[in-house]
């Protein structure tokens, strides 16, 4: 397995394809790529992002940069401490969802974002041509405190009196990641009962660390048993987010921003507009209609919707694995804004969890991977699919994405894999594995 590089940052498994060498060299590229200033530091709770850090640290520090040690952080607290603590960039040492043995890096640009796809070019080339800016001089290393930034930037938009008055009981799961500590202090800023499991940032994540329902057993369980009004399940570095009812009915991660947007939306706004990628449910598409919002769809990428939220003024955006992007707290999938913004709707709407996860839409979702060897083997497939269907609603932004009344199927090569990724969406699970088959076959692939 090599070094996944992407827009998304670079990820591979550490001491084979993401090494201490690379590590170093990787920050000395994006300290020669700041030219100056701070840069913010923080990892998530896997045990070789501490022994990275030290590495990324001194790699920055080489090249006349001030590295601030944020210690343990969420990735989106890294974003809001980097514009908020003047820093020139940011660097986040996490892998996300993947695996233990797996870690990486997310790069923040001066202003709270990821860096740009130029930029990461850029920052790339740099890197392989070894051409890194030294300097003699030792600058020591800051350390900071961001998770109280961040806490105090979403207190500042939320309506915490009616969040309070309602006094939550809340059920927390953070696999142990870096969204533990932070997410229980904020919780209980706004009154809530927490009741947590695997927040211990020492410990192992207890189970796969995607929030998806057959991985968050323990906090469905939690939830039912000690009758909590809901549940939230975070990612280790705390960009994603999924929900679990007071039934201990985990509601599948696209529910996360359908629910968010739900609410935003309804609030009087100028601006009703809001941004999701093009793999994201359907559910968007009748929340943004009943709300008479308009509905950009952009290429997959966080940064990519983040971009055109700044453009297009939105009001919120995000994508359907749970991360969910606030603009009036950063740019960036914050899964502590989007606990806010839900305990909100909860408290305002003085529904259950359940009965708003009911009020939406549903839709199934199917999925596959093709296996492809070259850009023009994917080209290749993607025409083949392209001929088939031409008579039919088109989006071409992304790979192709065929737009059907109440179903799509989309077919885009991986950004960090060589596969196609075929995905599906109607209104019933034999119909989204149907329309997944038929691609199949175009590509004479065995169902
Ligand atoms: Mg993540």
């Amino acid at each position: 397995m090599t070094l996944k590089i992407s827009i998304s940052g670079i990820r591979g498994i550490v001491g084979e394809s993401f090494t201490e060498e690379i590590a170093l060299e990787i920050s000395k590229a994006f300290g020669t790529f700041l030219n100056n200033g701070k840069v913010a530091v923080a990892g998530d709770t896997r045990p070789s992002s501490k022994l990275f850090k030290h590495l990324i640290l001194s790699g920055l520090a080489s090249t006349g940069c001030l590295p601030v040690d944020l210690g343990i952080c969420p990735t989106p607290t890294v974003g809001i401490a980097v514009k908020e603590l003047g820093c020139s960039g940011g660097i986040v040492i996490t892998a996300s969802h993947n695996p233990v043995e797996w870690n990486g890096l997310k790069f923040f640009r001066g202003d709270g974002t990821f860096i740009k796809e130029d930029e990461l070019n850029k920052l790339i080339n740099i890197w392989k041509t070894k051409k890194f800016k030294e300097t003699a001089e030792t600058k020591s290393i800051e350390k900071g405190e961001a998770l109280t930034i961040h806490i105090e930037k979403i207190l500042k938009v939320l309506d915490v009196k009616s969040i309070k008055e309602r006094q939550f009981k809340v059920a927390l799961d953070s696999c142990n990641g870096a969204g533990g500590k932070i997410t229980q202090m904020f919780l209980k800023e706004l009154g809530c009962k927490v009741l947590a499991i695997n927040v211990e940032e020492n410990e192992p994540f207890p189970h796969p660390p995607e929030p998806i329902p057959q991985n968050i057993k323990d906090l469905t369980e939690l939830v039912k048993r000690e009758k909590a009004d809901i549940g939230f399940a975070q990612d280790p570095d705390a960009d994603r987010l999924s929900i679990v009812s007071e039934k201990g009915e985990a509601a599948g991660e696209e529910y996360t921003l359908a629910l968010s947007a739900d609410y935003i939306l309804s609030k009087p706004l100028n601006q009703k507009t809001i941004v999701t990628n093009l793999s994201t449910s359907m559910i968007i598409d009748d929340i943004a209609g009943n709300h008479n919002a308009r509905l950009i769809r952009t290429k997959i990428g966080e940064i990519n919707v983040a971009q055109e939220i700044l453009k297009s003024a939105a009001a919120i955006g995000g994508e359907g694995n749970g991360g969910v992007i606030y603009p009036e707290v950063s740019l960036s999938r914050d899964s502590i804004t989007a606990i806010g913004l839900i305990l909100e709707y909860l408290a305002k709407s003085k529904k259950k969890t359940s009965v708003l996860i009911d009020s939406l839409p549903k839709y199934y979702m199917y999925k596959e991977k093709i296996n492809i060897n070259s850009a023009e083997e994917a080209e290749e497939a993607l025409n083949k699919i392209k001929e088939k269907y031409i008579s039919e609603k088109m989006d071409l932004t992304d790979g192709v994405k065929i737009i059907f009344k109440d179903s799509w199927i989309h077919v885009r090569p991986s950004n960090t894999e060589p596969i196609l990724r075929v995905i599906t969406e109607a209104k019933s699970k034999e119909e989204a594995k149907l329309l997944c088959n038929l691609i199949l076959e175009v590509l004479n692939q065995v169902p």
